[in-house]
């Protein structure tokens, strides 16, 4: 079952129909977020990121929202060597430690528990690409740490950020999430204005920017 979705469901059918099915642990996270309504990414979300990362050869990744570790692990696999991932939620971050250790991953993937608002401020690297899925109300909030760590030339890549159609169009804005609609489009404004980024705006999945930090 596909709803809300941004795009007509013969085409994301069409779409799904032509990724390669997952298998082992990979498939096993994707029932499971599935049947406990963990919002991993997308497939075709997730494959642009690996197609990103591997036309780019993108080493170092900062993911902001980890959830049960899916797209780490999956970014880990299309060969990201070092990710830096952050989520709020205890249980999740738990779920997604023992994921990476079945994955083999635990070197490559260092999780920090607590609220990416906070955790940012600490964190003093630089990486390839930024991959933004967290609480759409802040995305605004990271961004500023973002553009900070974020190489020159680095990818900026923010995922819902058409939000089901809500950030496109009134019509479809749901009245509890004014707020967040209102913070999206001033996110997506931003992005797309901004003297130091490039940005594109992709009606993939639930939304992408992909934005690239000048050299
Ligand atoms: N990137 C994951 C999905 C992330 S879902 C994947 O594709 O597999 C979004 C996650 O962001 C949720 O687990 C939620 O708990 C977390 N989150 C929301 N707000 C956050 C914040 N301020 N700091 C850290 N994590 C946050
Ligand atoms: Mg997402």
């Amino acid at each position: 079952m596909i709803d809300d979705n941004i795009n007509y469901e013969y085409i994301i059918r069409y779409i799904r129909r032509t990724l390669k099915p997952q298998v082992g642990l990979i498939a096993e996270l994707e029932e499971f977020a599935a049947e406990n309504s963990v919002p991993i990414s997308q497939p075709e979300t997730i494959k642009l990121l690996e197609l990103l990362i591997k036309i780019g050869n993108v080493k170092s990744i900062l993911e902001v929202g980890t959830a049960i570790g899916y797209s780490a692990i999956r970014m880990a696999g299309a060969g990201a060597e070092h990710i830096d991932t952050i989520e709020i939620n205890h249980d999740a971050a738990a779920f997604a430690e023992k994921s990476i250790k079945r994955a083999g991953f635990e070197d490559r993937i260092r999780i920090f528990e607590g609220d990416a608002r906070e955790v940012l401020k600490e964190l003093d690297r630089s990486y390839d690409l930024i991959f933004i899925d967290a609480a759409k109300a802040q995305y605004n909030e990271f961004f500023k740490h973002c553009m900070r760590m974020l190489k020159p030339g680095g990818i900026l890549f923010s995922d819902n950020i058409l939000y089901k159609g809500m950030t496109a169009t009134d019509e479809l804005v749901q009245h509890r999430k004014i707020t967040i609609v209102k913070r999206l489009r001033r996110y997506v404004d931003m992005l797309c204005t901004h003297s130091e980024l490039e940005t594109d705006i992709l009606p993939l999945g639930d939304g992408v920017a992909i934005s690239v930090k000048g050299r």
